[in-house]
């Protein structure tokens, strides 16, 4: 056998051994979920009659391109909900909630935030920074949030003042670049209930990103009536080269559709070039992609723990997204750790990344991205926002074993730094 790349200290190795060892229960668990939707997926791949002509694609206008259609019953096939608009036009998850927002929103109207501050991207779609750019501020929809509770958890009783002539309650699923935990499907029905009786008329609008089956359900099966994700993360399986979808209700779908292309034309329009294909491929394989992600994840946050570091969630904690955030505590351990991740990463292995400013994010932020697909999480990817609590956030792995690798060699590039 060749020679291994990869070089690591004898005791991480003991103590990676030992964490694995550890990890098994957990795994177990993780590998009945990934079972459960796989068949779900499975079924209704076979219910929604998928075919090889549906992978053909179509240029120009995209009429009755059937694989388009087939996609989007699929997915709201396997996520339980009326209508899905599953599309490679979405440049990114921040395009589908802005979609999916300007969609129903109208001028006059209301959005409340039930999770605190929204993801980094999107608060100049809202229009909490810059002016006259457009935002959903700029057309005359205002905004409001519910604080979360000191321990990052929801205020379940605050919602039914919060939601007083709302039009849209927006939840944030994951836990994105804060420290909070994660919302589970069964909070989020809990909160959806909580909004419905309070305001019979608000819309339960959910970032779904980084959640897609981790759990056997989905938001829109417990009382939201949207959730938005990404195909670059958990739907697309690591197959999808880009993408966003929006599912939920059927009248919702068609105003989002509107904003998507244009009124009246929304979902019968917008060729599929050569992406079908890869968009159901990937499907298929997102249960098992998750899977692995998740696994990757609960070995990451063992073994840092181990370490002497704080990490959330719990690794053996029930789970509803794939990120591990470990508060390394310094810019250089960050620096380092993401380094390793990326030594870790099938594709530019070689390169060391830096800190830089990201569009839509207001500080520096380094990132670990050696995917197959720029920029894609699903697939081992580690990134940290250069502040105060100097966190990092890990997720993907396609695969675990490869996850694995990639985890030793951040902690190893810590080592070799002095920095462990
Ligand atoms: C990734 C993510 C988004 C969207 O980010 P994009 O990089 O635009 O795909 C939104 N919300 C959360 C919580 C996310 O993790």
């Amino acid at each position: 056998m060749a020679e291994s790349f990869f070089k690591f200290d004898d005791e991480l190795l003991a103590l990676a051994k030992k964490v694995q060892e550890d990890c098994a229960p957990v795994f177990a668990r993780i590998e009945g979920i990934q079972a459960a939707n796989e068949q779900k997926v499975l079924s209704a791949f076979a219910r929604q009659r998928v075919s090889e002509v549906h992978f053909k694609g179509s240029t120009g206008y995209g009429y009755d391109d059937m694989g388009r259609e087939a996609l989007d019953r699929v997915y709201a096939d396997f996520f339980g909900c009326e209508d899905a608009l599953v599309r490679h036009n979405f440049v990114s998850g921040t395009h589908a909630l802005t979609v999916a927002l300007f969609g129903v929103l109208r001028m006059g109207d209301t959005m409340v935030s039930l999770t605190g501050a929204p993801y980094d991207t999107m608060e100049e779609v809202i229009g909490l920074r810059g002016e006259g750019n457009g935002s959903l501020k700029d057309f005359g929809v205002s905004y409001r949030q519910l604080d979360l509770k000191a321990d990052g958890t929801p205020d379940y009783d605050g919602i039914p003042q919060a939601v007083q002539g709302a039009k849209v309650a927006y939840i944030q699923r994951s836990r994105g670049y804060s420290l909070r935990p994660s919302l589970t499907v069964a909070d989020i029905e809990k909160m959806a209930a909580a909004v419905k009786q309070a305001n019979p008329q608000a819309l339960v609008v959910v970032d779904n990103c980084y959640g897609e089956f981790v759990e056997e359900r989905e938001p829109v099966q417990a009382g939201a009536d949207l959730m938005i994700g990404s195909l670059i993360k958990n739907p697309g399986g690591g197959i999808a080269e880009t993408g966003g979808y929006i599912a939920g209700k059927r009248d919702l779908i068609e105003k989002c559709s509107y904003r998507l292309t244009c009124v009246g034309m929304g979902k019968e329009v917008g060729c599929t070039l050569g992406q079908s294909r890869s968009m159901f491929l990937g499907a298929f394989l997102a249960p098992q992609a998750v899977a692995s992600a998740v696994k990757t994840s609960v070995f990451a946050l063992r073994l840092f723990s181990e370490l002497g570091y704080e990490v959330y969630p719990r690794y053996d904690e029930y789970r509803t997204d794939i990120i591990a955030a470990i508060r390394l505590g310094t810019p250089e351990k960050l620096i380092a750790f993401c380094q390793g991740i990326q030594k870790g990463s099938p594709v530019d292995s070689y390169v060391s990344p830096e800190p830089w400013d990201m569009p839509g994010y207001d500080s520096q932020v380094i990132m670990a991205a050696g995917a197959f697909t720029g920029g894609a999480s699903i697939e081992i990817s580690a990134d940290a926002p250069l502040r105060e609590p100097y966190a990092v956030w890990l997720q993907g792995g396609l695969t675990y074993n490869t996850g694995k690798l990639a985890v030793l060699s951040a902690a190893q590039a810590m080592k070799e730094k002095g920095l462990l």
